[in-house]
């Protein structure tokens, strides 16, 4: 055995979190031994207790039909409530300020619909020029809608020509030079494509100084790093529970809305009847009396089988606690980041920051000498049974996650990379 792979059995041996690794299903690599699987920050893996979850509420569907919304040991009525208290301290909420619903993109239009409030001298949105598609998708529909220019109102951060990461200085600086004419500011909580950790309350207090409203992207920031939105006096903040969280394909997402937009508040918005007060919500009458909080903006009853696997899930994470889990992903990483610049340094650079603060569990790799050779080490790594994403143009994210992942699979990850990138 090499002696970085006796390092990572002795850290697993260390490692308190290790256990909960039984918790979870994970895919089997080709030759039917399980897969190193280092692509939860794309899709989480199923917590083994997930479909217990959904069983239940197919029982209660089957022997309680329509009196399951009332009745039964979980009414469906308040499946949704449940919810709240987990999700809110994964990213620091105050009671109220969370809510799970939709999926991730229509949430982010609920919010655009109440946030993006152009004026004729207010209306740009402040975004980064590598943003998620959907997220940018959104935001250029949302200003069209009202009637502004994307080549007028959308303003696009980059790096600076020759780098790969967004500087703070940088998004700081164009907050103050738009000043009075930014409406909105619509940023990440970490780079989807380059692992990278923005700082979300240094931001959200320059441009709330300069009188915009400020909204997160916390789809691979959720479950990975830790977040104050309340604290750092977001307006607001959208994610999805697929990725970090193992809340199943295609689960029902969340939102944040800061507690002091959400008590009779005038903010439009498109309402619902879920998003009515529940105390008179069944009195079935004309006029849409927002809930306080969160919760106002639900549109429909709650999605109770897109919902339960994420109970399941959510119980890991308390277990463990976001502290824990976080110590023991920086060392996850860090550790994989030394195996690179040990045994990799010429033949593969890293695009994640390398400072603790400025990344969360993904490592994007880029192999060098061209796309060609990437894909061929990415090829490589599915090959061995390593499971991480290909992002085009010629990007490897792998992320170490600390509910399931151990040390030797870093290890054995990178050896097989070692492999597949003979010197030249
Ligand atoms: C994963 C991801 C999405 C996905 O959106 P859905 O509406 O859940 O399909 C959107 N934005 C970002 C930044 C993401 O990382």
């Amino acid at each position: 055995m090499t002696e970085a792979a006796t390092e990572a059995r002795a850290l697993d041996r260390g490692d308190a979190l290790a256990p909960l690794r039984d918790r979870f299903q994970l895919p089997l690599a080709p030759d039917g031994e399980p897969a190193i699987y280092l692509c939860g920050n794309s899709l989480g893996p199923m917590p083994l207790a997930a479909p217990a979850r959904v069983q239940e509420v197919l029982e209660h569907w089957a022997t309680l039909a329509v009196r399951g919304h009332h009745g039964g040991p979980d009414p469906w009525m308040h499946f949704h409530e449940r919810f709240a208290a987990p999700l809110g301290r994964l990213v620091g909420a105050a009671p109220g300020e969370v809510v799970a619903m939709n999926t991730l993109t229509v949430n982010l239009h609920l919010m655009l619909v109440s946030f993006y409030r152009p004026t004729a001298t207010r209306h740009r949105i402040l975004i980064e020029r590598s943003s998620f598609p959907s997220d940018r998708y959104a935001v250029v529909s949302q200003l069209r809608f009202h009637g502004h220019a994307p080549q007028q109102s959308l303003i696009e951060v980059s790096p600076r020509p020759g780098e790969e990461l967004l500087r703070t200085d940088d998004l700081i600086a164009a907050i103050e030079r738009e000043g009075e004419a930014l409406a909105l500011v619509l940023l990440p909580g970490v780079q989807y494509l380059t692992g990278q950790v923005l700082d979300v309350p240094a931001i959200t207090r320059v441009a709330r100084r300069h009188g915009a409203l400020v909204g997160w992207d916390l789809a691979h920031a959720i479950g990975n790093v830790p977040v104050e939105l309340h604290d750092a006096c977001a307006d607001f903040a959208v994610w999805c529970h697929y990725k970090y969280l193992c809340g199943g394909p295609g689960a029902t997402a969340g939102a944040f809305v800061h507690e002091r937009h959400g008590h009779g508040t005038t903010l439009p918005r498109f309402a619902g009847w879920w998003g009515h007060d529940a105390a008179t919500r069944f009195a079935m009458g004309p006029d849409f009396v927002p809930m306080a909080g969160a919760e106002g903006w639900q549109l429909s009853n709650p999605p109770v089988l897109a919902l339960a696997p994420l109970i399941a899930a959510l119980e890991a994470f308390d277990t463990a606690g976001m502290a824990a889990l976080r110590a023991k992903s920086l060392a996850l990483t860090a550790f994989a980041r030394r195996l690179i610049e040990e045994r990799l340094a010429g033949r593969i650079t890293i695009v994640t920051p390398a400072a603790d603060g400025d990344r969360g569990c993904q490592l994007s790799l880029r192999v060098v000498g061209g796309a060609s050779r990437g894909r061929h080490a990415f090829a490589s790594l599915s090959a061995r049974g390593v499971i991480g994403d290909w992002r085009e143009p010629d990007v490897i994210r792998l992320a170490p996650a600390p509910l399931y992942n151990r040390f030797a699979e870093v290890e054995r990850a990178i050896a097989v990379l070692e492999t597949a990138l003979p010197p030249s």
